[in-house]
Formats: C-alpha cells, structure tokens, sequence
C-alpha cells in the first residue's frame, strides 16, 4: 500500500525532501512525521484537506483534535474578524473581557474549574498545573500513568510510549525516558503507575505518598483507553486520603467526550483540570483550573506590583506562585473558541451520532472478513485498534494489537481520500456528515478486500 501511496503523493515527497534542508526531519513536531514522508497538506475546507498533489481526504486528524468545527468554520472566521475589528486590535497586553467570559463559560461546563489561568497550550498549562501542587502540597515528586502525555517537557516525557521490554512489570511500571537530553532526576521523581490497575495503583501510592505532590492523568488515555468508572471512583478516593492532588489532564478530552469533557462523563472532580486544543478554536491555547485555594497561589501579592518583569523572578519568588506569558488568554485566540463552544453546544449530539455510526459501519466491515477489532473510544475520538483481545484498559493491550495490519490499512485509506496519521486515533468534527461516513466506509470496504 505504501508504493501507492508514494504514486499519488510525489509533490509531497519532493516537499518533504526540501523541507529536511530547512527542519531536522522536515518537521516542526517529531510526531508529524511518518515514514517514507508526511502528506503535506495545503489547504483546508469543512470537513476535507487538499494537499500539494491536488489530492482530498476526509480529515479525521483535525489537527490533533484541535479542529472540532472543521476548517474554516464561519463562526469561528467572523468571530475573530469581528474581535480585530471592534476592537481595533488584537493584543492588549492587558486584563481584557474575553478573559471574563470564557472563563465563565467555563466555570459553567467545568463546575471544578473554580478559577483558570490560561497558557499557550497544553503543555504550558499541565506545567503550571505541576508547580501549583508542588507548591500547595510542599511534596517534590509526581506520579503519571503508563502510556499517559501531558506535553513535551522533562518531567512528564517518562514512559508515554515505553519499549515493553524496558518497561518493568505491568503492575510497577519503571520510568522510562522518551527523549534524548532529559535529565535521570526525573527518572527518580516522576512515578509511573499502571492505569486502570486499582490495587497496583493504589500500593505505590502509599508507599509513596509523603512525597507526591499529585497524579496527573489523561482519564480517557490518548483521548479514547477509558478508565474504568471503578477505577477513577478509586483513584479520587485514594488520593484524597492520602493527601495527593488529583489532576485530570484533559487537553485531548475536553469537550470532545462531552461538552463538560471526562469529568463530567465520570462525574468526579478533579483538584486540577487542564484544557487545551478545542478551546482554542485552532489557535494555540491552554487554560488551567480548579480548587479555588490552589489557583489562588498564583494571585499576585500586595508588593508585586511595585517589581517590573526583569526583578520579579527573584523578588517574587517567595510570596507568590510566578505564572506569566506575553500572550496569555489572546483575545483573538479566546473569541474564536467562545465561537466554537457555541456552536458545539448546538451540534454536539451530531458529532456523537456520526461517531456512532462510522464506528458501527466499520466493525461490520472488519467482521465479514472474520478479523478480531474494536473501535476503542468515547464521545467523539475513537481508534481502530486489530485485536482479539475483548478488553482494551491501557497501553500494554494497546501494545499488542496488530500495528501491522493497521498500517497497512491506514496507507490504503490514504490512497483512498481518508486521512488520519498512520496509527492514529479518529476525531469527528460538526461537519462531518452522512457524505463523509459513506465515503469512508466505501474506502474502508476497498481497502480490507485488497490488504485481506
Ligand atoms: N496533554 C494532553 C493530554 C495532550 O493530548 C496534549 C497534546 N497532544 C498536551 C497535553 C500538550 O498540548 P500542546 O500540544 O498544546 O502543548
């Protein structure tokens, strides 16, 4: 299948190829890149990319999750026209009203949240989310789930995507760093846990609980492995006795498993939240929340506002939680996300029902030609995992699937107009629609007879 992906695809190749003299990779992201190269994509309408060749795909990428209008939405586009215009600029360098509302709306749909920061992105955002429990608890080390990301930094760069055989037992996973250049302390004071794995989960915890500070987790992993309700029931129990912040990362989750992401779909609350992606509206964003007396560290003294930026780092340092960022809570950034949570509020039920439907058409699929899968996945994210395995709880059962099959499949699909990374998971925007999941069941159909 990749020789024919390599036919329809040459003007990417040749990008590819060109960009590698720019970029180490030809990249900006190692995850966009894939081998022989990436579909360099050109423009985007609704629910579809071109790319360079001229080619359409149905996009079920959308960005990583952050498009879940699609492209172009027009109340996203006059939403951010009409921010520049009324306003006559686009960065006040200043408390300004979007702030406000956007935050209401999110103390609305995300009732933990009971007040937010807001970052860049979502690593900036699970970053600040750590220092604030260091900083409320006095403890140093944290605790993450195997297979689990919070961003691209040190400390949580630990055993997302480990190689089993360096992985230690399943049920006390070792820290395994995912990058060259980070430092073995945080080996040392980033403890890996087993998700949806209560018992094991819960004997590290004591054993540990003097020094961590939190759990962070993606409570849906990589945005479609659930937790388990008894699992998460667990988990909030015993962190809360034993004294150890609960953060729900839901950069992936938020409002794609339900307006009022994992949180709500569990019904737990977190001491932390952080969000990312969708409330951006495609811009670069994250926003960090939660229990009012831990936010509030990061409320300026009396005294700082006497110090300019270039004194405050040390000046500041012990009275107050230091959180800052030229472009935080961008008002163009904030007014195309309030347009996209509008729109969502009107066309959630949509997106699900389409989700329910691509995934039933393609088990049907897989099941006339006798082959073991499921579609592993909530609300609006789902992946095509090829298994016989009844149960898919984490990332080991991930591990286990047959990457192979699936590859190939993707590669046949992207010859077929259908576009999602190679492996990646599936995510339903409001315009995807009737035209799309017949087009792609179709795809799909041609692709397993060829690849079977
Ligand atoms: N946390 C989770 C759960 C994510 O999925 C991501 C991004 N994929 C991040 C954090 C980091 O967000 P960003 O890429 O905006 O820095």
């Amino acid at each position: 299948m990749k020789k024919q992906y390599i036919a329809k695809t040459q003007g990417s190749k040749n990008f590819a190829e060109s960009a590698k003299q720019v970029m180490p990779g030809g990249v900006t992201a190692n995850i966009k890149s894939f081998d022989p190269y990436p579909v360099i994509m050109e423009k985007g309408d609704g629910a579809y990319l071109y790319d360079v060749d001229g080619n359409a795909y149905v996009d079920y990428l959308l960005s990583y999750g952050a498009l879940m209008l699609g492209h172009g939405h027009p109340e996203v586009i006059t939403a951010v026209q009409n921010q520049i215009k009324e306003d006559g600029t686009f960065l006040f360098g200043t408390p300004h009203q979007l702030e406000l509302e956007m935050g209401k709306k999110i103390q609305q749909l995300y009732p933990s949240m009971e007040l937010v920061r807001y970052t860049n992105s979502g690593t900036e955002a699970t970053l600040l989310a750590l220092r604030m429990a260091y900083a409320f608890t006095g403890k140093h080390k944290i605790a993450k789930f195997e297979g689990h990301y919070h961003g691209g930094y040190d400390q949580v760069l630990l055993s997302v995507n480990p190689p089993i055989k360096n992985a230690g037992p399943a049920n006390q996973p070792t820290a395994v760093s995912e990058s060259k250049g980070i430092d073995p302390y945080h080996e040392e004071n980033t403890i890996v846990l087993p998700f949806n794995d209560l018992e094991a989960t819960e004997e590290i915890l004591k054993k540990n609980k003097d020094e961590i500070a939190t759990v962070i987790t993606e409570p849906i992993q990589g945005g479609f492995i659930p937790a388990t309700q008894s699992f998460m029931d667990g988990l909030r129990r015993i962190t809360e006795e034993l004294g150890i912040l609960l953060i729900f990362d839901e950069v992936k989750t938020g409002f794609r498993i339900g307006l009022g992401g994992a949180q709500s779909f569990y019904n737990i609350k977190p001491d932390l939240t952080t969000l990312g992606k969708v409330v951006g509206g495609g811009f670069p964003v994250g926003i960090i929340g939660g229990k009012k007396e831990i936010l509030e560290l990061s409320a300026p003294s009396a005294s700082s506002d006497v110090f300019d930026s270039s004194q405050s780092h040390q000046s500041k340092a012990k009275d107050t939680l230091f959180h800052s960022g030229t472009y935080n809570g961008h008002p163009t950034i904030l007014a195309a996300g309030l347009a996209t949570i509008n729109v969502l509020e009107q066309e959630i039920e949509h997106v699900f029902s389409i989700t329910n439907q691509l995934k039933q058409g393609i088990c049907e699929l897989f099941d006339k030609h006798g082959i073991g899968m499921q579609t592993v996945g909530v609300g609006s994210i789902f992946n095509v995992v090829i298994t016989e395995k009844e149960t898919i709880n984490h990332y080991r059962d991930l591990q286990q699937s047959d990457f192979a099959l699936r590859r190939e499949l993707d590669f046949g699909l992207l010859t077929q107009g259908i576009y999602t990374k190679p492996l990646n998971r599936y995510s339903i925007a409001t315009v995807h629609g009737q035209k799309e999941v017949n087009h792609t069941l179709e795809a799909y159909e041609k692709v397993l007879a060829e690849i079977i």
